[in-house]
């Protein structure tokens, strides 16, 4: 297949790919690792007039690990994210996310940006993006915005980005002191689209006892979903808490559809099963960050 014709635009700079974003409006795309937009275009599922490439716009092609976030540029490919120890230092969830994106030949191309713009409810970013409460900084000729993740993700493919707007960084936050996280998911082969997955996060008190635990789930509904978990654990131990409470409240708050990948009721299960699992893990993890603090 290939794709429909288009005009290809390629700016020296981010100030000349907002002016062209601006001028295309509507008919424009931006190009960024292709992963995803070359395959639909390929398909002829979308069909933009103007692709604007931003492959050269080197300056979009960093991991700063602030004191209270890590930011990531739209040119940062997710290779380059998993490889910074940094990051996974401050926000290690997200390197352990990034270990089930596809496979290493798309994550030497694809941008974590593009995968949070994209929007796709079974990609494991906008999960992570949404468990951290990160935000994804947006430019256009009119000015800048952020956007938080709960706001971001509006439906299947669909972000808040408007046209003529270039998604410039994200922000995954620093979790507090005494959390630990973690990320697990099922997919029917290593690589493939998770038939459902989850990042979540355990806080604990210097008791060692339960403060806060939350979860965003992928695969399971138009975007990602973020459960509070905390009232089925608060207060409990580190290592005794309800883990099977948190699951079946978990369980209640998401409606998978049946595919023909998975049906809804095995999506459900696969939410109560991992919940268990992960916050196991990430109880575990949060009490060795107070050993080693
Ligand atoms: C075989 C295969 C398996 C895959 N498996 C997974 C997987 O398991 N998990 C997963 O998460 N992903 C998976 N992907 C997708 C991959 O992670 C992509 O890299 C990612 O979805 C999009 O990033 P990209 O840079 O390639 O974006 P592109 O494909 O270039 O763009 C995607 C969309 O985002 C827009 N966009 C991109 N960057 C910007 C920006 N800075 N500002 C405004 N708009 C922008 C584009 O216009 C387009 O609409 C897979 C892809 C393939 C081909």
């Amino acid at each position: 297949m290939k794709p429909p014709a288009f005009t290809y635009h390629r700016p020296a700079s981010v100030a000349e790919a907002i002016r062209t974003l601006a001028d295309v409006g509507a008919e424009g795309k931006v190009l960024a690792g292709g992963q995803s937009l070359v395959p639909m275009l390929n398909m002829r599922l979308t069909a933009p007039r103007h692709l604007v490439d931003i492959n050269g716009l080197t300056e979009l092609s960093y991991v700063d690990s602030e004191n209270d976030a890590v930011r990531v540029g739209a040119l940062t490919r997710h290779a380059q994210l998993a490889r910074d120890a940094e990051a996974g230092r401050r926000v290690p969830v997200l390197t352990e996310a990034m270990g089930y994106v596809a496979h290493p030949a798309i994550r030497n191309r694809g941008t974590v940006v593009g995968s949070l713009v994209h929007a796709d409810p079974a990609a494991e970013l906008p999960a992570v993006l949404l468990l951290c409460d990160g935000e994804v900084e947006l430019a256009s000729a009119t000015g800048t915005r952020r956007v938080g993740a709960a706001d971001f993700f509006i439906g299947p493919l669909e972000s808040a980005l408007r046209s003529g707007e270039l998604a410039v960084a994200a922000r995954f936050p620093v979790p507090p002191p005494g959390t630990g996280a973690a990320f697990i998911e099922v997919s029917r082969r290593a690589g493939d689209y998770a038939l459902c997955g989850l990042g979540l996060t355990v806080t604990l008190d210097a008791d060692l006892r339960v403060a806060r635990a939350t979860a965003a789930y992928l695969s399971v509904g138009p975007t990602p979903v973020r459960v509070e978990l905390t009232p089925a654990v608060v207060g409990q131990r580190h290592d005794g808490a309800d883990w099977a409470g948190a699951g079946a409240l978990a369980v209640a708050a998401v409606d998978p559809d049946d595919d023909i990948h998975a049906t809804s009721a095995y999506r459900r299960h696969l939410v109560e099963v991992l919940t268990g699992r992960a916050g196991r893990l990430a109880a575990r993890r949060a009490r060795q960050r107070w050993e080693e603090s």
